[in-house]
């Protein structure tokens, strides 16, 4: 999944990361950074980017048979300085070489398009197929239209087929050819937030900053990824629907049978586990993975509710778990 979301991830990073602080601030004493300094968070985003797009590139890869929505995609996922706050900025230029509006490779996923085609974190693309891609204006404030011009010209030139990319690395002039797969054509989007939560509104995927963290594994973040993934495929909401706003779809803390429609929800819950395993994550990390939330948040905001809410939805996931694994021994396809 190419990753275009960097425009409100980064623009609102500062706002977002700089009020509610990091919840990974300070877990890395060792490199001696200020915990709350801007490098510290611009780390802390990173490091969630890249399991976000890792997973994502898995989970959109192997389910493509059943998205209804499908693109041919490098499985990168892409930024710019131009889109990080001018506190961010220098930073961003200096760890990853980025210039202007030129998109950089923030994450190239193992075994994905970008990966065999040899790019890596912190390579700037500079053209494509010969065709230049622009720098714009680099003392702008922060701004994601400038990237997006640039990713229209990338997509444009995948679809087509494989395409030549020229690209800087250290200061040298590289070339190389990427030649797309079929992949679900979701965008994924992080967004800076202390909320736990997550949704999906029938073209992109978002999950919180606080979410993503408290995944504490690849198996956990699938888990959360296909259950948003699931409500795409099953066509829950449409982009129509929600005006591009992206309507809330999940609460993770909020029982279902009050959160929208339980139907729904419970279908995602089904789904998206089958969703994870095909993409070769294990699905036994379902049912430990709602204790542990409803143990460690359901007094936070719904005290209530949430903890018995959690406990239905792990045992309902659990039989899931089962039928997933009843297939696999039977040597059936895991199709849900
Ligand atoms: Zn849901």
């Amino acid at each position: 999944m190419i990753r275009r979301f960097r425009a409100s991830f980064v623009v609102l990073a500062l706002v977002g990361l700089s009020a509610c602080g990091s919840p990974q601030a300070g877990s890395h004493p060792s490199l001696g950074l200020d915990p709350d300094g801007p490098e510290q968070r611009l780390n802390t985003l990173t490091a969630l980017d890249e399991r976000v797009a890792r997973v994502a590139w898995r989970l959109s890869e192997a389910n493509v048979d059943l998205c209804p929505v499908v693109r041919q995609s490098a499985g990168w996922a892409l930024h710019s300085a131009g889109q990080y706050s001018p506190e961010l900025r220098p930073f961003s230029e200096q760890r990853f070489g980025l210039d202007g509006d030129q998109p950089g490779v923030l994450a190239a996923p193992a075994g994905s398009p970008a990966d065999r085609a040899g790019l890596r974190p912190g390579d700037r693309v500079i053209s494509v197929n010969a065709r230049p891609l622009a720098v714009g204006d680099r003392r702008r404030a922060a701004q994601y239209e400038g990237l997006a011009a640039n990713l229209a010209l990338l997509d444009a030139a995948l679809a087509a087929g494989p395409a030549t990319l020229e690209v800087i690395r250290d200061g040298q002039t590289l070339h190389t050819r990427v030649t797309p797969v079929r992949a679900c054509g979701y965008d994924v989007q992080l967004n800076p937030s202390d909320e736990l939560n997550a949704r999906a509104d029938g073209r992109r995927l978002f999950i919180s900053t606080a979410l993503a963290g408290f995944a504490q594994s690849d198996d956990e973040l699938a888990l959360i990824l296909g259950h948003e993934l699931a409500h795409n495929v099953l066509g829950h909401r449409s982009w129509a629907e929600t005006g591009g706003e992206g309507r809330t779809v999940v609460d993770p803390n909020c029982d279902p049978r009050l959160c929208g429609d339980g139907n729904h929800e419970r279908q995602a819950d089904r789904v998206g586990l089958y969703l994870m395993a095909r993409a070769g994550y294990d699905p036994s990390a379902a049912a430990p993975f709602w204790r542990r939330f409803a143990a460690s948040n359901w007094r936070v905001r719904y005290p209530s509710l949430a903890h018995a809410s959690a406990g239905v939805r792990a045992t309902r996931l659990e039989a899931v778990q089962a039928e997933i694994e009843a297939k696999r021994a039977a040597g059936q396809p895991i199709r849900p």
